[in-house]
């Protein structure tokens, strides 16, 4: 507008000046590229309206309505705006419509310089370009995508989740949950489910016996899984409570695991967390029974099965325990063969010997 005033108080002479597209000329206004070109009788070429050259005198330059209509009065292209080839904006457009190809098309995002190569731009500029177009970063767009087909794959009914998230070339299913909230509006099971059980909250951490998971609900501690690899931990988890929604933890969370970790490394000092069992009443009365034991003393599962009262159910007493979701919370670790043996356990049984040896110490 203000270049409109600027040029009526030039007060104009020629008649492209009196052309309301001579204000564009002066201006070198993006917007109106591709509407028209205008020529320039004395270097015999037409040029975009931005065209960053310097401006012709007035009385040399006509308007045309596109290039054909330039080029039929006998003008040349300029070799410097290039008027006859796609526009910058264009071009700009199809370089990162390939580039989201690209990385739709790879399993992990492509580097940066890598994409920036493929378009021809140093990679400062293609991440600027990138973003200015998509609204993301490459990284963001990688993920987008990645979640939109774990939609897809969950919405058409087939597989499993855990399937779905590695299907969509997610390296690690605790990653996607990270982001799964945000994309999905709600986590995988729950979306498969088509609807949300109960919510809760995980996080993987580290302690002396290797990964562990810990997991609450609205109740309580509802799964301590220990393992060496934090996604077989997530795929437990889930597969424990199919329907339920599962949530990365945030940072009030990791107080939570910090204790649950301070137990497991020292079970002496006892969890004071309430805990969700969820299992059957004989699994509970099991459970109970592993509690009463005290740290550094075994029983046998024939012991626990006279404990509660069904000296013959000692088979029904070993899948209690190994049903049981609250590693060193409930110590099945502390049941043990009538021989002494140190049998099966659900974290294995190099675990089950670390611990049994470090109560037997404390
Ligand atoms: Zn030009």
């Amino acid at each position: 507008m203000k270049a409109m005033n600027l040029v009526a108080n030039l007060a104009p002479v020629t008649s492209a000046e009196r052309d309301p597209r001579w204000a564009a000329l002066v201006t070198r206004d993006p917007a109106f590229d591709g509407k028209f070109v205008y020529s320039v009788k004395t270097t015999g070429v037409y040029c975009r309206p931005a065209c960053p050259s310097r401006l012709a005198k007035p009385e040399n330059i006509a308007f045309h309505a596109d290039c054909a209509e330039a080029e039929r009065a006998g003008f040349r292209p300029c070799l410097r705006c290039r008027p006859n080839e796609a526009s910058l904006a264009e071009r700009h457009a199809a370089v990162i419509a390939d580039a989201c190809r690209r990385i739709e098309a790879s399993e992990e995002v492509p580097a940066l310089d890598t994409l920036a190569r493929a378009a021809g731009v140093s990679p400062y500029h293609f991440h600027r370009l990138f973003k200015s177009i998509t609204g993301l970063t490459p990284k963001a767009y990688g993920a987008a995508h990645r979640s939109r087909r774990v939609r897809d794959h969950l919405s058409d009914g087939k597989g499993s989740v855990t399937e779905a998230i590695y299907d969509a070339g997610f390296g690690s299913s605790s990653r996607f949950y990270e982001t799964s909230n945000k994309v999905l509006g709600m986590t995988p099971s729950a979306f498969r489910a088509g609807g949300v059980e109960a919510q809760i909250k995980f996080a993987v951490g580290e302690c002396s016996l290797g990964a562990i998971l810990v997991a609450t609900s609205g109740k309580g501690v509802c799964a301590i899984f220990l393992g060496d690899d934090p996604d077989a931990l997530v795929r437990d988890l889930q597969d424990r409570f199919p329907k339920a929604d599962l949530i990365g933890g945030d940072a009030e969370f990791e107080a939570l695991v910090s204790k649950v970790v301070g137990f497991v490394e020292a079970p002496g000092i006892g969890l004071d967390l309430p805990l969700d069992l969820r299992g059957t009443a004989f699994q509970e009365r099991v459970w109970q029974a592993l509690r009463d034991i005290p740290a550094g003393e075994t029983v046998s599962y024939s012991q626990i099965a006279e404990r509660i009262g069904a000296p013959r159910a000692v088979r029904a007493v070993a899948q209690a325990c190994a049903a049981n979701a609250l590693a060193v919370a409930i110590p099945c670790h502390r049941v043990v063969r009538n021989d002494g043996g140190l049998s099966g356990y659900r974290w294995g049984v190099e675990r089950k010997r670390a611990l049994l040896l470090k109560e037997s110490r404390s």
